[in-house]
């Protein structure tokens, strides 16, 4: 259709029909519906006016109750944390219970020089080993004595498997010449014709060893290890050197007071300079005597002992095995070390 017969059309007009519709727009209200009169204006008159609130008593659990005699401490959050801050890696290496573990040594983890190197109490009439280890006169012998019986408990048990290992040799030799023997009579028997096969095969079923690895008795290398012939001597425990018993010097120190004063605690002196003889002391003894000195010692230009007036020479001084002071320019080892090895997973 072209543009200007559609308009022709329309300029000609429409003839519409009329229909009947239900027009649902507008709201129908039944006749005998009564609507109240708004009261909106009057609710908004009343608020504006404002209300007289009355109090009213209530009981409020939003918040904890604690009793008055609950005290509550400061919170030390904070503290924990910077302490962990502070520690850093070595804190969290040592949480976790393995690598190797330093830790330094205080003063009082250190044997004090006057102290006896196996009871670790002051020393009771002290004796010196020959490289200057201090012991209470009581602890050695009972030490020596100890290590004395050891070795004897020693020997017996390895002279009683020499015994048993000659045994056993001289049992293989008899068993060897046995089977020579019978070797020989069954050749002897073979050369002269008789069949004895079933008596030989027997004989190698007794002869061979069963080995099990289930079987403790029976595993191949549960042989008894052969003890090595123990040694006789008797050791300084402190040193790990040989030390007999005769060996033994008993230490003469130069007590500052009177015995019986035991309110000091530096008891022992140098005899020459007088000085209180500490941890930090270099402490000489005299072989042959036991006096027990200073570093002053090498001063003093005598050739014999200050006290007793005993010979001395150089190669007869002893230096004593002193404590340590806890400050590392003593010269003792402050350190302590401790490996955990962990598994690989
Ligand atoms: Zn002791
Ligand atoms: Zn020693
Ligand atoms: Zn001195
Ligand atoms: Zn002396």
């Amino acid at each position: 259709m072209s543009q200007n017969a559609l308009l022709s059309e329309v300029a000609k007009g429409a003839n519409l029909k009329s229909v009947e519709t239900v027009d649902k727009s507008g709201p129908k209200i039944d006749s005998d519906v009564h609507i109240k009169k708004n009261e909106h204006g009057a609710l908004l008159g009343e608020i504006s006016k404002g209300a007289n609130l009355t109090h009213v008593e209530t009981v409020d659990k939003s918040a904890p109750k604690i009793d008055a005699n609950t005290h509550v401490g400061q919170n030390q959050h904070g503290a924990l944390l910077s302490e962990i801050k502070a520690k850093g890696d070595n804190h969290e290496r040592s949480l976790l219970q393995y690598g190797t573990k330093k830790e330094r040594l205080g003063k009082d983890s250190i044997k004090n020089f006057d102290c006896c190197v196996l009871c670790l109490n002051e020393l009771r009439s002290p004796m010196s080993c020959t490289k200057g280890h201090l012991y209470c006169k009581e602890c050695i012998y009972s030490n020596l004595l100890d290590q004395k019986k050891e070795i004897k408990r020693k020997e017996k048990e390895w002279e009683q498997q020499q015994a048993k290992l000659q045994a056993d040799k001289e049992k293989i030799k008899e068993k060897e010449q046995q089977d020579i023997v019978e070797k020989f009579e069954k050749d002897t028997v073979s050369a002269i014709g008789d069949k004895t096969t079933t008596t030989t095969t027997t004989a190698a079923a007794g002869t061979m060893e069963l080995k099990s690895f289930w079987i403790p008795s029976l595993t191949p290398d549960n042989r008894e290890a052969v003890l090595d012939k123990p040694s006789t001597n008797t050791i300084c425990t402190e040193g790990g050197h040989l030390l007999k018993l005769k060996q033994l010097i008993t230490v003469q120190f130069t007590p500052i007071r009177a015995k019986d004063d035991s309110t000091n605690s530096d008891k022992y002196c140098c005899p020459i300079c007088k000085k209180t003889l500490s941890n930090s002391s270099e402490l000489r003894m005299l072989k042959r005597c036991g006096h027990v000195f200073c570093s002053c010692l090498s001063k003093f230009d005598s050739t014999g002992c200050y006290v007793c007036d005993k010979p001395y020479t150089k190669d007869t001084v002893i230096s004593l095995q002193k404590g340590g002071t806890g400050y590392a320019g003593s010269g003792s080892k402050l350190e302590a070390q401790k490996y955990t090895p962990t598994a690989i997973i």
